[in-house]
């Protein structure tokens, strides 16, 4: 089986556009539509076709060129099953646990309910990418607009649970401001600082931070690192659950 090959860009002001193609039968998807007129232009630049759009959450930033895109194309729409009333054109719908197929890749539906009530994140194992759009950002996590804490950090354990040499795209380059909210939160944490003055240079010349892996999340990512001692002692949280503190780290970036 050929490796995929993958083509990231900017849509709207910080929303990523991914392709996802299949050299061998051509077959083509979409993560998301945050855009119609930057995803044609990475067809045409690359001399690809879309065949599908593969859609997380409802939110307009994601699903806003769904229509526009399938007449153009007739490409299939896959989306949350829990969502699929307000996922235009969707023609498929999946849950958690499911797993379908890219071109003879599997792809595996993970549900991570919290940034939306229905927000799932798609995982193809054999290809060690996962697309976790609003769920997971590099140095944060989406919004709680449909869920509690609880609920985005049992969400947030699911994708912890994935290998550490995962790949992950994600939906927004938010990275320079959650860069600098990560070191209040984990300001003893060396890979941090250096993955921050990155990311501070990388964002300076225009250059995007995506993607990232899952190992380097979970050395540096504070959202998923609720249970380290030295960010307990520093939030005084020492004897609460990881919920709990993952709430707490949720709240001050809210009020960042
Ligand atoms: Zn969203
Ligand atoms: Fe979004």
């Amino acid at each position: 089986m050929a490796a995929l090959e993958l083509d990231l860009f900017l849509c709207r002001t910080d929303n990523f556009g991914v392709l996802l193609h299949d050299p061998q039968s051509g077959a083509t998807a979409s993560i998301d539509a945050p855009e119609e007129k930057p995803i044609l232009e990475a067809l045409e630049r690359r001399g690809w076709t879309l065949t599908h759009i593969l859609t997380t959450h409802h939110h307009g930033d994601h699903v806003a060129a769904n229509v526009a895109l399938k007449e153009r194309f007739d490409a299939i729409i896959i989306g949350p099953a829990a969502e699929a009333a307000s996922i235009p054109g969707i023609d498929q719908s999946v849950r958690h646990g499911e797993r379908f197929d890219f071109a003879g890749h599997p792809v595996n539906v993970i549900e991570t309910p919290g940034h939306t009530a229905g927000h799932i994140c798609f995982y193809l194992p054999q290809d060690k990418l996962l697309f976790a759009a609003d769920t997971l950002f590099a140095l944060g996590c989406g919004r709680l607009f449909e869920g509690t804490p609880e609920t985005m950090w049992q969400s947030l354990s699911r994708l912890l649970a994935l290998p550490d040499d995962t790949t992950v795209y994600f939906g927004h380059e938010y990275t320079l401001s959650n860069a600098r909210f990560a070191v209040t939160i984990d300001p003893d944490n060396a890979e941090l600082k250096t993955r921050a003055a990155e990311i501070e240079e990388t964002r300076c010349d225009g250059g995007f931070t995506a993607p990232t892996t899952i190992g380097l999340e979970k050395r540096t990512n504070p959202f998923l690192r609720a249970a380290d001692p030295k960010i307990r002692s520093h939030l005084g949280m020492e004897g609460a659950s990881d919920a709990a503190v993952f709430a707490e780290i949720r709240k001050r970036k809210d009020n960042f």
